[in-house]
């Protein structure tokens, strides 16, 4: 299987670079934020809970992401070939509860792919993004500047978690999104080639 973590900091395009790359490679997407985007809609009790977090722009508790991840790994059928990991893991704890997951659908993670992007840049695309996403968290600054500090303080290290086992591999979050997208390619044809 080609199970890739799309990673970056919160406004660095991973929603947006992830829906081109599943229709390139015909991969399986699995967003935390849009799953629990999708629960808080439905007002569902996860979804209640997880709004107390969001709307602060604070991490979700992660028993309840990695809970929500494992029913949609249940879920897969035997035709997927993969999945686009997007938001997720964002603590070393998720990242090690993922590895044991894929372990157990005998499977494992082949890169950690990174977007870098400069604090600045981001926090100006993200209150851009605010005007017409409908996300409360993408309006607010201080939620945004919290989102960003929890992304430095929590997740940065999940780099670490995958460098450690030589899965890591970075490209420049900037300039057009079809230029991204053509360094994402890049990478993504050299992992697709080592899994054949
Ligand atoms: P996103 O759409 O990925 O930017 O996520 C929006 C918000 O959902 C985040 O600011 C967190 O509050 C929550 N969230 C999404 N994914 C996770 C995760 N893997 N762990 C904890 N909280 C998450």
């Amino acid at each position: 299987m080609i199970n890739i973590i799309l990673f970056g900091p919160p406004g660095s395009g991973k929603g947006t670079q992830s829906a081109k790359l599943l229709e390139k490679y015909k991969l399986s997407h699995l967003s935390t934020g849009d799953l629990l985007r999708d629960q808080l809609k439905r007002e569902t009790a996860l979804g209640l809970e997880a709004q107390k977090y969001m709307e602060q722009g604070l991490l979700v508790p992660d028993e309840v992401v990695i809970g929500m991840i494992e029913s949609k790994l249940d879920e897969a059928g035997p035709e997927t070939k993969g999945f686009i990991f997007d938001g997720f893991p964002r603590t070393v704890e998720q990242a090690k509860a993922l590895d044991d997951l894929l372990a157990r659908k005998g499977t494992t993670l082949m890169s950690l792919v990174a977007l870098e992007v400069t604090q600045k840049e981001l926090v100006k695309r993200i209150l851009l993004r605010g005007e017409t996403s409908g996300r409360a968290d993408d309006r607010d600054e201080a939620t945004v500047l919290n989102r960003v500090k929890e992304y430095d303080t929590k997740t940065a290290p999940v780099a670490d978690h995958y460098k450690s086992q030589a899965k890591f591999h970075a490209v420049s979050g900037l300039g057009s999104i079809e230029d991204i997208f053509g360094r994402l390619c890049v990478v993504m044809d050299k992992l697709v080639v080592t899994a054949q």
